[in-house]
Formats: C-alpha cells, structure tokens, sequence
C-alpha cells in the first residue's frame, strides 16, 4: 500500500512520534523549562492507546519487549535525592502491545522479558507528559551489539504501531558525554554548552531536517565534535528510531532545544503533520 497516498486522503492516521531529550532524572520531580516542555507537548498528542518506549537505558544483546502486566518503576541511577527514589509510574504493561511488537519486527526475532520495568528514560518523562499513569507502557530494548544503520532500518518497521494509536517515544539525548559534564554549583542543569556539543548538536539537527538518514546513522565518518558527542551511542539512537518512523508529508518541530552542564543537549522534536 502506498502510505503517502492513504494519508493525504486522510483515510490513515499516524499517531505522532516523539524524540525526547530526558537528561537529569531530577527533571522528573523538577517544575523547570524541561518539564514545562515535556508539559506542553503532551497537550500536543491525541490520548494514545498505548506507549512503545525506546530508552537509552536499557541495552541488550538480541531484542526484547517488556511484556509484564504490571512493570516496576526502575530507580536505575545513584546519589540523588531520597525523593527522586520513592517516586513510582505504575503505568500498567500491555501484552496487546508486546504482542504487536513482536509480530511487526520482522528483521529479528523479539523476546518477551518479564523481568526489566519502566527505567528512568521512560518513567522520568511519562511522569510529566501523562501523570495519572493511566495509559500502558511498554518498552523495547536496544541491541547493543547492532549498528546504527541496523537500528534505523528495524525501527521503520514499527510504522504499522502508529496507525494503531500507538505512540512511539525514543528517549535519549542527543549530545551526551558525562565524562566531559560539568555540574557547576552542583546544577546538572546549568545552562551552558561546550563549543563542540553546540556544534554537534547543530550538525544532528542540520541532518535530520535534511532527512539525511545515511550521515545520521554512519555518525563515526562525522565530525571530531560528533565523536566527543557519542562516546557511546545509547542516548543517540533512540532518535535513530524516531526520525525513521517519518513520513514525507510529516514536520519536524524541534523544542527543549539546549544544552545542560556543558556536554549534553536536551534538544527534542516531535514528528507529526
Ligand atoms: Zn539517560
């Protein structure tokens, strides 16, 4: 079937796609102009049936889908304050969604866990974006030991999700070296970027209004300031699989579009007509 055909006759509806830069677990329980963002775009989308989370934080070899009834909220990060750690999402799973998952992913096979939950990737923006907790949540691992172009071809296979009201939210960050960060008064929010996280973060979002997937995902031939950008490439592709669930009659709008502690951005975008 040709998708751009069925869409200008408004006969399909794609639930939007969002990419969303989450960066201190703090802005979970914060009020800040990340939060308010997360906040704002929220309004933005039509109640999903159910969510398809793709967080940095969960890395495994081969694919898995969280296919529990009823996932634990994951405190998976330390040294922050006691208040951040007794905050519970108990978002119900959804096995419907597990299923369609498994089912739609045709490049690999799809294992059911039953063991992870909701990490902070996931729980620390849904907690803002939906707060009653009354939508289920999945999410679906990324294979560590894949490469970008692997990632981006699997996740055009999630399309069919969004025609099922069914919104897919990749959650990283584009720029990410907390080797490099700088938490200047003990503020892992400090408002300010290292000339090569700018730059970087300028090039990324340069290629993803170009559409320019192949740059995206062969990010090693990138600049130095790129590779200073991904140390490591968890928080980097969960936008991989956003930008590749765009359509060609779909926008692009960029918002959170800054840098924190020197090293990382929180730059997110929605995808949507
Ligand atoms: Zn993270």
């Amino acid at each position: 079937m040709d998708i751009s055909k069925s869409l200008k006759s408004g006969v399909e509806k794609l639930m939007p796609v969002l990419f969303i830069g989450h960066g201190s677990p703090m802005n979970a329980i914060e009020d800040n102009e990340f939060s308010r963002g997360w906040k704002e775009i929220a309004k933005k989308v039509p109640k999903p049936k159910a969510i398809l989370c793709i967080s940095a934080h969960w890395e495994t070899k081969g694919i898995k889908v969280t296919a529990m009834e009823s996932p634990k909220t994951i405190h998976d990060f330390g040294g922050f304050p006691k208040e951040l750690y007794e905050v519970q999402y108990p978002a119900p799973g959804s096995g419907w969604l597990a299923g369609q998952v498994k089912s739609t992913i045709k490049k690999s096979e799809v294992l059911f866990d039953e063991d992870w939950g909701l990490d902070h990737g996931c729980w620390s923006v849904l907690r803002i974006m939906f707060p009653k907790a009354d939508i289920p949540v999945i999410q679906l691992s990324l294979d560590h030991t894949k490469s970008a172009g692997y990632h981006y071809e699997l996740a055009k296979e999630l399309l069919e999700l969004r025609k099922k009201e069914v919104l897919i939210i990749g959650s990283g960050n584009l720029v990410h070296n907390l080797f490099m960060a700088s938490f200047r008064n003990n503020n892992i929010n400090e408002p300010f970027g290292f000339d090569w996280a700018i730059e970087a973060n300028n090039l990324f979002k340069k290629l993803i209004v170009k559409e320019d997937y192949n740059s995206l995902t062969n990010y090693k031939s990138l600049s130095d300031a790129v590779q200073l950008a991904i140390p490591t490439p968890e928080h980097y592709l969960p936008m991989i699989y956003a930008i590749a669930l765009k359509q060609k009659n779909e926008v692009i709008s960029f918002f959170n579009d800054k840098p924190v502690a020197g090293s990382i951005t929180m730059t997110s975008f929605i995808i949507d007509k």
